[in-house]
């Protein structure tokens, strides 16, 4: 049993399909003059080969991860035929006698280097590719074994070196049961989204496993407690189908509730929005009974490329979100880069705080040449459903009149090129920085909504760096200071009538819930796998409860007294009936 990191919850039994990693011992001899052409006639043959493979394998993954992944593929084919490359290859059999595989590793290493020099991320997928289809060429003219997808393309393990955003993005979530990685931490943005779409995940396998796995091989992994077991006993394959079982069950049976309103057991609703990253993240949010979006973090659009997105590619995905809510809201966050977040191809200037540093609007507002292409991709989608702005990590009013500035001036080009746009389209504010709540009243006037941001907002009030693991006992979401903080917020946006929600990741905690209904807050932005654990436990509370134990709770002095009481608070909530449905 291999002792792993778990990335994302869940157990998966599988087959192993092993993304191939190529590493092969080259024929160290030099060709006779003489059989020059035979040389090259294994070489042609070699890539003829290498296309027909490509070409099934096209096929393949078009029926089992979809067209998009299976695009890769004509990537490959054209590095076949690209005469650079080839030139490349034949030269050096040509000009030094060197075997095919030879001369087929140095071409690869020599565009592999080269490309890789370059500060270009374009270029660096390009080399990826490159030395994806040159191994495959040298596969065939080694002669090796083939690599090829799980038959019958039943759902698989995908294993996996390491994994980008951008590839598990075009994955069928149904067809991959689980994740395993060699490297990489729960923290990255691949380990984000496979729990955004509930794949469960396990990381850092690498220097633990005794000897390689390969495709075929029977895997259990177990998301939670970061479990790899190669071919297990059938025993344990039972256990571990059992477990699986119970989880399905559980979450099956929270799926029922996914369309009941989201109502406590005394009338008052509560909506439980979706936090997502991408058009793909929606279906699961909304397969989980998402209320509309509350946050749609566009980064996740700028770092899956090697440049910046236009406004045509934006504007596609912002009106595809639009249109899937089918008029439910959809809060667009502009872009929150900086921090831990940065796009390989920009450079960010190094910096000695980078979280309080040129992130977020102070980039937008610094580069509003970008900021203006993301507004108008934004207010082209209005027309398509209720499209909603947010500036993150506002800390004046300054700001947020400049950001708008440049979203009335998107306004007005717009309407002179004729390209229709709501043009009420409301522009709101995350609350994620002590100085915005504590002009929380004087922002409130100027817009149109608040998210408070308590991912952020905890780190900067308690200063404790949220990725810092010496301190993480510190960043305390039950920390006095915060309800205060939140009440604050909430305080002055219901003192001027407009719409507060949360959305950092304490939306998600069935223990804060009663927290937001004592406050009278009206909306949560959650992870999709949050939304119904939450719905659930509100189905069984009384909001006029929770507004008693809010009064406990803001005389409490310390977080343990605070954690105690909506702990037994949730408890006992949860022996009680769910009057919307009984069976639970
Ligand atoms: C937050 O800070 O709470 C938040 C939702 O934004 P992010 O996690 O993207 O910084
Ligand atoms: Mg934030």
């Amino acid at each position: 049993m291999i002792q792993a990191l778990g990335a994302s919850q869940g157990i998966a039994i599988g087959k192993a399909f092993v993304l191939p990693h190529w590493e092969w011992e080259l024929p160290d001899q030099k060709i006779d003059v003489a059989d020059l052409a035979k040389e090259f006639d294994r070489l042609y043959e070699g890539i003829d080969r290498s296309k027909t493979e490509i070409n099934q394998m096209r096929t393949e993954l078009d029926e089992v991860v979809g067209s998009e992944e299976a695009s890769i593929f004509d990537a490959h084919l054209a590095i076949l035929e690209d005469p650079v490359f080839m030139n490349e290859i034949q030269g050096i059999i040509q000009r030094q006698y060197k075997v095919a595989e030879v001369a087929v590793k140095e071409a690869i290493d020599h565009f592999v280097t080269m490309f890789d020099l370059l500060d270009d991320e374009y270029m660096k997928e390009r080399a990826i590719d490159i030395k994806d289809v040159g191994n495959r060429l040298l596969k065939h003219l080694l002669g090796v074994p083939d690599i090829s997808l799980p038959e019958d393309t039943q759902p698989f393990v995908l294993v996996v070196r390491e994994l980008s955003p951008s590839q598990l993005v075009h994955l069928k979530p149904e067809l991959v049961l689980g994740i395993v990685t060699m490297v990489g931490s729960p923290t990255s943005h691949a380990a984000i989204m496979a729990r955004a779409f509930g794949i469960p995940m396990v990381m850092g396998v690498e220097g633990k496993l005794e000897q390689p796995i390969g495709t075929g091989d029977l895997l259990i992994i177990d998301g939670v407690t970061g479990l790899l077991q190669v071919e297990p006993s059938s025993e344990m394959v039972s256990r571990y189908t059992e477990m699986r079982k119970r989880q399905n069950v559980a979450r099956e049976q929270l799926l029922t509730i996914a369309e009941v309103p989201s109502v406590t057991q005394d009338g008052v609703s509560l909506t439980l929005a979706a936090n997502i990253s991408s058009l793909k993240e929606l279906e699961a949010a909304l397969s989980n009974g998402a209320e509309g979006v509350g946050l749609f973090r566009t980064e996740f659009l700028y770092m899956d490329r090697g440049r910046f997105p236009s406004e045509e590619e934006q504007f596609e995905v912002y009106r595809a979100v639009a249109q899937k809510l089918k008029g439910e809201t959809v809060i667009i966050r502009t872009l929150d880069i900086g921090g831990d977040k940065q796009l390989d191809y920009y450079e960010l200037p190094e910096e000695e705080n980078p979280f309080l540093g040129f992130r977020a609007i102070r980039f937008s507002l610094e580069r509003k040449d970008l900021f203006k292409t993301q507004l108008r991709a934004i207010l082209r989608a209005s027309e398509y459903g209720d499209v909603q702005i947010m500036y993150p990590l506002i800390t004046s009013l300054d700001e947020v009149r400049e950001a708008n500035e440049v979203l009335a001036e998107a306004k007005r080009e717009l309407s002179v090129e004729g390209k229709p746009y709501r043009l009420d389209t409301k522009a709101g504010i995350m609350i994620e920085v002590p100085a915005a709540v504590m002009i929380a009243d004087l922002l409130a006037e100027e817009v149109s909504f608040f998210s408070i941001g308590t991912n952020d907002l905890i780190q900067f009030t308690l200063a404790v760096d949220r990725m810092n693991e010496k301190i993480s006992h510190m960043y305390e979401p039950f920390h006095p200071t915060i309800l205060r903080m939140i009440r604050t917020v909430t305080n002055a946006a219901k003192a001027q009538g407009i719409p507060v929600s949360i959305c950092g990741e304490l939306a998600g905690d069935v223990n804060a819930l009663p927290i937001w209904l004592g406050l009278g807050i009206e909306e949560l932005s959650l992870s999709a796998q949050a939304i119904l654990p939450v719905k659930e436990s509100m189905l069984r509370t009384k909001a006029a409860d929770c507004r008693i134990l809010l009064e406990e709770l803001f005389r409490c002095k310390t977080a343990v007294e605070i954690r105690a009481l909506t702990h037994q608070f949730h408890a006992e909530a949860a022996l009680a009936p769910n009057h919307m449905h009984p069976l639970l």
